[in-house]
């Protein structure tokens, strides 16, 4: 095994490094421990033949010109702009918060050019920590206290559980505020889903003669047996170094799909719930899929602590662990037989697109050495 690369993970960080080092003449063995490629990114189709996004809904979206161009190697584009409104006292409206969110929820009739002030005004009246401290602060520093708890609090609290005072700004960095009508939920220049799902994607990915791939099987299981070249580790980060640190929080979901014998059941493809019932989002999938039927799925995200990681947890006490275990991950990829990559392996908030770009550059960089 010693000329031969460890890719740890199916996901996106771990399917883009095996396939540039299979193509610069590596060989690649790729091991999951699901039983299936795609990692989070994962879908698939339903008895009823409907394409679901097993792990929520994935939209892909970037800036990255040399992200759009690698990925689209692999799969053509169903192009579609997310849209998303909100539940809110009893009206649909407009998510990101924009001029028709504020006019629909305050009754008034303001112009793009007012909006500025209007929410300037909102600002005024609330009290923050200033500069923010903490996701609360934050919100609040961009649209006013009483925005925040309409859209913002109560979705924070049932999402992660804890106080939003106890979450990173950053968080909240990831949610823009328009004062035109632009109603999309992202702005970035390529948006779509890839046409034949992200599973087909990743597994033309993997499709290459140098590449190996063994599902069912977890890394910590078998490491010890071998010696690779370089193992890219895509996993949890406190799980690699058995947790010696700490344990690090992430946040878990359980999904309930549900079908319906309508050709369209929302009017939009996410509708959120900050403030009533206890899901936080319903997703119905073929508004964003583009999918023809007479039956339609919904999924509704229930946030949870125990289960298959799918967020990391920005609070303080998390990411001052995190600075530790990245201070070990600095070592190993130093030694050029260790490449941390991905969502979970260096513990980061980061979109797909993020996650490519960051596994493009790591295995670029490795291979310059
Ligand atoms: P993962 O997809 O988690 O892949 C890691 C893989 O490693 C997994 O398959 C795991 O099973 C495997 N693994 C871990 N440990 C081991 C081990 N010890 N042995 C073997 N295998 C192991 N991003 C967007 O850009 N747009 C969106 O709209 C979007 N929506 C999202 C909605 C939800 C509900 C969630 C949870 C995420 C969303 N994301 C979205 C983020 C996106 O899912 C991630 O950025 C991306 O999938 C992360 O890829 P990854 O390869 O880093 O990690
Ligand atoms: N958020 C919120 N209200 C909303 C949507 C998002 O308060 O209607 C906050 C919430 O804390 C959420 C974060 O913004 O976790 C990031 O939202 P995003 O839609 O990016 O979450 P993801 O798609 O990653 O679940």
């Amino acid at each position: 095994m010693k000329d031969v690369c460890v890719v740890v993970g199916a996901g996106l960080a771990g399917a883009t490094a095996a396939r540039i080092l299979a193509e610069s003449g590596e060989r690649v063995f790729v091991i999951e421990r699901l039983n299936h490629i795609a990692g989070h990114a994962y879908d698939e189709f339903d008895e009823n033949g409907m394409l679901i996004h097993k792990y929520g809904p994935h939209i892909f979206h970037t800036n990255e010109k040399k992200v759009f161009d690698f990925v689209s190697k692999f799969t053509s584009w169903h192009y579609y702009q997310h849209r998303v409104l909100s539940y809110v006292d009893g009206m649909l409206v407009p998510f990101p918060i924009n001029r028709d969110t504020i006019n629909s929820l305050f009754g008034v009739n303001i112009s793009t050019s007012e909006v500025e002030d209007f929410l300037k005004e909102e600002v005024k009246n609330s009290n923050f920590n200033n500069p923010p401290k903490n996701f609360e602060d934050m919100v609040i520093s961009q649209v006013g206290r009483r925005l925040y708890e309409k859209f913002f609090k109560n979705y924070t609290i049932k999402q992660w559980s804890r106080d939003p005072k106890e979450l990173s700004a950053d968080v909240a960095k990831r949610i823009p505020t328009r004062s035109n009508r632009d109603d999309r939920y992202f702005s970035d220049k390529y948006q779509g889903l890839p046409k034949f799902g992200y599973t087909k994607m990743v597994e033309r990915m993997l499709e290459h003669p140098k590449i190996f791939l063994v599902t069912n099987c977890d890394y910590s299981e078998i490491k010890d047996e071998f010696k690779a070249k370089l193992t890219v580790y895509t996993g949890e980060l406190d799980k690699f170094f058995g947790e010696s640190i700490g344990k690090l929080e992430y946040r878990s979901l359980d999904l309930i799909f549900e079908t319906l014998e309508e050709k369209q059941h929302q009017q939009a493809a996410v509708i959120n719930y900050p403030n009533d019932y206890d899901w936080t989002r319903i997703t119905e999938f073929k508004i964003m899929t583009g999918q023809k039927s007479d039956k339609t799925v919904l999924c509704y995200e229930y946030p949870k602590d125990e289960g298959e990681p799918y967020y990391i947890v920005m609070s303080e006490e998390n990411m001052q662990k995190r600075e530790k275990y990245m201070k070990e991950v600095e070592k190993l990829e130093k030694s050029g037989e260790y490449i941390f990559v991905g969502r979970l392996a260096e513990y980061k908030y980061y979109n797909m697109d993020q996650v490519i770009l960051a596994s493009m550059e790591k295995i670029s960089n490795w291979l310059k050495r």
